[in-house]
């Protein structure tokens, strides 16, 4: 089943997922869509890579995330699924740097991380499993975990005016106007 993410206003990216309890077809079938949706996504973009996607931005608010398995080479297809994906340890610095969202489209933001995560999570065969990141990995975690709290990466800096970006049709990055892009803009809050 071909599915469409979501984009902002839609308020759904901003309720909370539920847990999965047992793994199922449907469970499975859901991630194969959601990889798919990713892939289609990004497709139709030459500046950007679709490294990680939740399953609420196909409309289904349950806790899944799929996450690329190599961020740096687009011809890497391959993702791995995390099923009720948790963080149980944050550690290093916080880290600022570049972030986007599929539902978020064109806007960029710099966003503080932590530099290192501990996730626990459950795999398609219903097996937990644990896995270390950092750098750049560990902000896609991050990032994509809060998704399943209802979190954007824009709720954490919407306060900062300094923070807001807008990608060019060149691939380039330009600040925006906080005032009049960002802090009045009706869709994004
Ligand atoms: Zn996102």
């Amino acid at each position: 089943m071909s599915r469409k993410i979501i984009t902002l206003p839609n308020s759904h990216l901003r309720e909370k997922s539920h847990k999965i309890g047992i793994v199922t077809d449907d469970v499975r079938r859901l991630i194969e869509d959601m990889k798919e949706a990713t892939l289609k996504w990004e497709a139709g973009r030459d500046h950007e890579v679709g490294v990680a996607l939740a399953a609420v931005q196909v409309d289904e608010l349950v806790r899944i995330i799929v996450v690329r398995n190599d961020c740096n080479d687009k011809k890497n297809l391959e993702f791995t699924s995390f099923i009720n994906p948790v963080i149980v340890k944050r550690q290093g610095e916080l880290v600022e740097d570049f972030e986007g969202c599929l539902s978020v489209p064109d806007i960029y933001g710099k966003v503080s991380r932590y530099g290192k995560v501990k996730v626990r999570a459950t795999d398609e065969n219903g097996q937990q499993f644990r896995i270390s990141a950092d750098g750049f990995l560990a902000r896609i975690f991050q990032h994509e975990i809060d998704h399943l709290q209802g979190v954007l990466f824009i709720d954490r800096i919407k306060e900062n005016s300094d923070a807001f970006f807008q990608l060019t049709a060149e691939g380039k990055l330009e600040q925006l106007n906080y005032e009049e892009d960002v802090r009045n803009n009706s869709i994004l809050w």
